[in-house]
């Protein structure tokens, strides 16, 4: 069905299907656009047979008046280039006049580092989508005039428009202003973002997704999350419950995202809610010290039977100067807690080339993997079966606004030197799967969260 409404918006995600429905940031817009009754509202994707057109009724995306992207991750940004190209819509905003659409993008690329995608986009919006998306359709209703509707819009905090707030250089003007939620904002049910569509076409299979919290507890120094997000917001419970009971009318599959989701304070009522409506839940990743027997024991009742957790390095002494002060020794019991809750498969992930990283905190890696293999070995003879345990890597992206903001990257030679301690020390460890961290990746990301306009 083509959109219907006095104002056609296309709610885009520069990637495919797949991925676009495993983020929440993205069906979280979709619903919010959704429920204007003067908005018509498609979806789009990079999907090679649509590329350029919208999936509910393969409209061309120049027939929109707004395509409005959700970036999360830098290195989509370039599809954005890709569809604009395959819809026939000039890539520069200085070509584009009242003829096309109102480009658009929001999610995380745009709070990092705008600067490389402005020349292609019209509006940045900086924050919550469910604070600045009113007041940017508003603002489309009332002006007719693509000028001066910029023009509104740069007026106002929460929104960057290139071509106002650049120099001839393309040097910003000022700093933008971001509009996060506050306090008010999380105790109202209405804000709890959930899953618009539930589908077996995504990440989390038949999962609907709810945020339990924004910001986080902790300020580790490589995070950009901690520095721009701030401090731990938690949404009420019952506005929390509320989505449940509206996404178990249609699965009994629930998901909840955070970047800090242990540390809601009623955590274990609400994944005692969801064993007594007979939901198999699951989580996001834990920070380790939310992984609490209280917080375990119901999640593994919920059918939960992996974990992941993020020790980002080796040695306590490296841990410490990241401003993550826990030791190994606490995350070999927390491993512990997991296994005897139930919890069987273990994810951690780790960071290389950290500064003031020595051989030795490589080494340290290694040596954390055996122990944690040892114990889930241990636990696993009781059970008659060991769980799996994987270790996924990154090569350090030093990211704006955090303090390691202008650390260099390691060269792909030191990096690929670095992942050969590590492996070489973890050679013979059973049932360990190490995902190793392709360079390519953190280069581009690099690139484009520090780059600027050229
Ligand atoms: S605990 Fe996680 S989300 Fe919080 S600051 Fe550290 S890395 Fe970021």
């Amino acid at each position: 069905m083509p959109a219907v409404g006095a104002l056609r918006v296309a709610v885009g995600y520069p990637n495919t299907y797949f991925v676009a429905m495993s983020s929440l940031a993205f069906q979280w817009v979709v619903e919010l656009t959704a429920a204007f009754d003067d908005v018509g509202v498609e979806r789009f994707f990079t999907d090679p047979p649509l590329l350029g057109r919208t999936l509910e009724s393969s409209s061309h995306l120049g027939d929109f008046d707004v395509l409005a992207w959700t970036c999360s991750f830098e290195l989509d940004a370039p599809n954005i280039l890709a569809t604009l190209d395959a819809a026939g819509i000039p890539r520069r905003s200085s070509e584009r006049d009242h003829n096309h659409p109102i480009v658009v993008v929001g999610g995380a690329v745009a709070s990092i580092n705008p600067l490389p995608l402005s020349p292609a986009v019209d509006v940045f919006v900086l924050g919550s989508t469910e604070l600045l998306w009113p007041s940017f359709l508003d603002a489309l209703r009332g002006e007719t005039d693509r000028g001066r509707l910029l023009e509104t819009l740069a007026g106002m905090d929460g929104f960057f428009v290139p071509s106002l707030h650049l120099d001839s250089r393309g040097a910003p003007l000022g700093k933008r202003r971001r509009v996060e939620k506050r306090d008010a904002h999380m105790s109202d049910p209405s804000m709890v973002p959930a899953s618009h569509v539930v589908t077996p076409h995504t990440e989390y299979s038949g999962r609907g997704l709810i945020e339990m919290s924004r910001g986080c507890p902790e300020k580790c120094r490589y995070c950009w999350v901690s520095y721009n997000y701030g401090r731990l917001r938690c949404y009420s419970t019952e506005g929390i419950l509320e989505r449940v009971d509206r996404l178990s009318s249609i699965t009994k599959r629930i998901g909840f995202v955070a970047t800090a989701v242990g540390d809601h304070p009623d955590l274990g009522f609400i994944l005692e809610a969801c064993r007594e409506r007979g939901l198999e839940v699951a989580l996001s990743s834990l920070r380790i010290p939310a992984m609490r027997r209280e917080i375990l024991e119901p999640l593994a009742a919920s059918g939960a039977r992996s974990v992941t957790i993020a020790p980002e390095t080796g040695t306590d002494r490296l841990r410490t100067s990241l401003n993550k002060p826990i030791s190994n020794e606490a995350i070999l019991e927390a491993v512990a807690t997991a296994q005897t809750c139930g919890i069987e498969n273990i994810k951690m992930y780790f960071i290389i080339g950290l500064p003031g990283e020595t051989d030795g905190d490589l080494r340290g890696i290694a040596d954390l993997l055996r122990k944690t293999q040892s114990l889930m070995v241990a636990h696993g003879r009781d059970r008659g079966r060991v769980g799996s345990l994987l270790a996924g890597f990154n090569v350090l992206v030093p990211k704006p606004y955090t303090p390691y903001a202008r650390e260099p990257m390691l060269t792909r030679r030191e990096a690929k030197r670095r992942m050969g301690i590590v492996e070489t020390a973890a050679a013979g460890i059973s049932n360990l799967t190490i995902d190793r961290p392709s360079y390519r990746q953190a280069q581009w990301q690099t690139h484009l969260s520090r780059g600027d306009i050229s």
